[in-house]
C-alpha cells in the first residue's frame, strides 16, 4: 500500500546520512547543496511527462531550454558547441575521446591512438581511453603532485606520430592548480596530440578561467559536480562535452532526433539529449547565480578548502600544496604515518567521523592512506568549524591510544562506528564509557545521527557470498 511504500521509503532514507544531515566532504565530488527551487520544474508534467522521442515539434519548449543550457556551457567553458548526451562524467569522457578519433580519421590520421594520462588521473581516464580502443602512456607527477613536464615532453615526443590527446585534470585530481598547465597543453599540440580536459574540477574554474581558454580541445562536465543535480546511488547524471569549433562536425548524432555534428559520431546514449528531464536544475543553477554569482560560488568553494586546509595541517599535514602555499577547492589530508604512530588505519578516521555525524571524505583516492576533502561553497563557517572540531577530537583519540591512555584495539576509533543497538543494549564490554562512543563531543545530543551498521569485515565480506534473505526487511 501506499502507506508501507511511504515508511519503508523513509526509513532507508533514515538510515543513509545525507546533505539534510552534514557536510558531505567527498573530495573530487562536489556534493554541493541541490536548491529546492532548482527541483521544482522536476515536477512539473511540461519536463515529466514528455516521451525523450516525440515529434519536435511538440517540444519545442523543452528544445528552447536545451539550446539556452548549451549556449551557456560553452560561454562558461570557452567553447564553441555542446552535447548534453552523456549520462555521466565517464560517458562523457568516452564520447570526447571518439570525437577526438573521429577528428583525426576525418584527415587520415585514424592511426593515433596513443593516450597520454598523467599518474595522478582518476581512474575513469584510463578506463575510456581503453573502451575508446586507445593505448595509454602514463606520465609521471613530480614530488609536490604536478605533471613531470619533462616526462611528459619525453613521452610525447617519443610517440608523437602516433599520439592521440592528453586527458588533463585542472585543476589536478591532486587538489591544486597546475601552474604549467598552458606549457602542457602546448606539448602536446606541438607533437600533434588533442588535448581533453576532464572538467570534473570544474567548481574551482567557473567564472575564474576556462578550458577554451587554458587551450584544451575538449571537456567534459559533471552537471552532477559543479553545477547542481543530485548525485550518489547511481542515480541519472548529466556529461556533457564542450568542444572547440574543429570537433563541432563530429558531436555525436542520434537515429531519432536533430543533434549533433554534420559528421556526427553515433549516438552514446538512448534518448538524444541524455537525461533530459534534470538538465532544468542546472539551468536554474547558472540562470539564478548569473555570471557574478557563478564566480562567487568558486571563489567560496576554493576559500572554504583553504580554510580547511590552514585548520587541519599543523595536525594532519596536507599531501600536495602550490606554489603558493595554497590548495585549489579540495585538499588531501595525509594520514601515511597514522597506523605506525597509533595503530590506527586511515579507514578506522572515517568510520569514527559518521560518530560525529559526518559522512566519509573520500578515502585512499588519488594517494593510498589519505583523505581528499571537498567542502564546496555551500557550507557555512559554523560546519566547517564543527568539522574541524570532530576530525582534532578524533585525533585526539589516536594520541590516547599511542599514549596508553586508550586499549590498542579496544578504543572508540577503531571500533568505530557505534550503533544506536550498541549503545543502547544491556551488555557493554568496551572500556571506554557508551557516551564517549556516541556522543563524542558536546553538540553531537542535539542531531544525532546513528549509524546503522558497525563495523563489519569487508575483506571477509568481498570474499563470501551471504544471502541477507528473510532479514531484509525484518530489522535484524
Ligand atoms: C567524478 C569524476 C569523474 C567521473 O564522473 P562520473 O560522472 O562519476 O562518471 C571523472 N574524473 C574526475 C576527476 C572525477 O572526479
Amino acid at each position: 500500500s501506499e502507506t508501507e511504500l511511504m515508511r519503508y521509503v523513509k526509513k532507508l532514507g533514515r538510515r543513509d546520512i545525507s546533505l539534510v544531515d552534514s557536510m558531505i566532504s567527498l573530495g573530487s565530488c562536489t556534493m554541493k547543496l541541490t536548491p529546492a527551487v532548482a527541483m521544482m520544474p522536476l515536477s512539473l508534467s511540461e519536463f515529466a511527462d514528455i516521451h525523450p522521442f516525440v515529434p519536435a515539434d511538440q517540444a519545442e519548449g523543452y528544445r528552447e531550454l536545451i539550446d539556452a543550457l548549451s549556449k551557456d556551457l560553452a560561454t562558461i567553458t570557452g567553447m564553441a558547441a555542446v552535447s548534453l548526451q552523456p549520462n555521466s562524467g565517464a560517458s562523457g569522457e568516452y564520447t570526447g575521446l571518439m570525437v577526438i578519433r573521429a577528428y583525426y580519421q576525418s584527415r587520415g590520421q585514424g592511426y593515433r591512438n596513443v593516450a597520454l594520462i598523467p599518474a595522478s588521473a582518476h581512474g575513469t581516464n584510463p578506463a575510456s581511453a581503453a573502451m575508446a580502443g586507445m593505448r595509454t602512456v602514463t606520465v609521471a607527477c613530480d614530488e609536490r603532485g604536478n605533471i613531470d613536464v619533462d616526462d611528459l615532453k619525453a613521452k610525447a615526443a617519443q610517440y608523437a606520430s602516433e599520439l592521440c590527446c592528453i586527458m588533463v585534470t585542472y585543476p589536478s585530481t591532486h587538489g591544486v592548480f597546475e601552474s604549467r598547465i598552458r606549457e602542457i597543453v602546448d606539448i602536446v599540440h606541438d607533437n600533434g596530440g588533442q588535448v581533453y580536459m576532464d572538467g570534473a574540477n570544474m567548481n574551482a574554474q567557473v567564472g575564474l578561467t576556462n578550458p577554451g581558454y587554458i587551450g584544451a580541445d575538449v571537456c567534459h562536465l559533471n552537471l552532477h559536480k559543479t553545477f547542481a543535480i543530485p548525485h550518489g546511488g547511481g542515480g541519472p547524471g548529466v556529461g556533457p562535452i564542450c568542444v572547440a569549433a574543429h570537433l563541432a562536425e563530429f558531436l555525436p548524432g542520434h537515429s531519432l532526433a536533430e543533434t549533433g555534428g554534420r559528421s556526427g559520431i553515433t549516438a552514446v546514449a538512448a534518448a538524444p539529449f541524455g537525461s533530459a528531464l534534470i538538465l532544468p536544475i542546472t539551468y536554474g543553477y547558472i540562470k539564478m547565480l548569473g555570471e557574478s554569482g557563478l564566480r562567487r560560488a568558486t571563489e567560496m568553494a576554493i576559500v572554504n578548502a583553504n580554510y580547511l586546509a590552514v585548520a587541519l595541517k599543523d595536525e594532519f599535514g596536507i599531501v600536495y600544496t602550490g606554489e603558493t602555499g595554497r590548495v585549489g577547492h579540495e585538499m588531501i589530508l595525509d594520514l601515511r604515518d597514522f597506523r605506525k604512530l597509533y595503530g590506527v588505519e586511515c579507514a578506522d578516521i572515517a568510520r569514527r567521523l559518521m560518530d560525529y555525524g559526518f559522512h566519509a571524505p573520500t578515502l585512499s583516492f588519488p594517494v593510498h592512506e589519505t583523505l581528499m576533502i571537498e567542502p564546496t561553497e555551500s557550507e557555512s563557517l559554523a560546519e566547517l568549524d564543527r568539522f574541524v572540531e570532530s576530525l582534532v577530537a578524533i585525533k585526539r583519540e589516536c594520541e590516547q591510544i599511542r599514549d596508553g591512555e586508550a586499549d590498542a584495539e579496544d578504543n572508540p576509533v577503531k571500533m568505530a562506528p557505534h550503533t544506536a543497538q550498541e549503545a543502547c543494549a544491556d551488555t557493554w564490554t568496551h572500556p571506554y564509557g557508551r557516551e564517549r562512543a556516541v556522543f563524542p563531543l558536546p553538540w553531537i545530543r542535539a542531531n544525532k545521527f546513528f549509524p546503522y551498521v558497525t563495523k563489519i569485515d569487508g575483506g571477509y565480506g568481498d570474499r563470501n557470498l551471504c544471502c541477507t534473505c528473510g532479514t531484509l526487511y525484518g530489522g535484524e
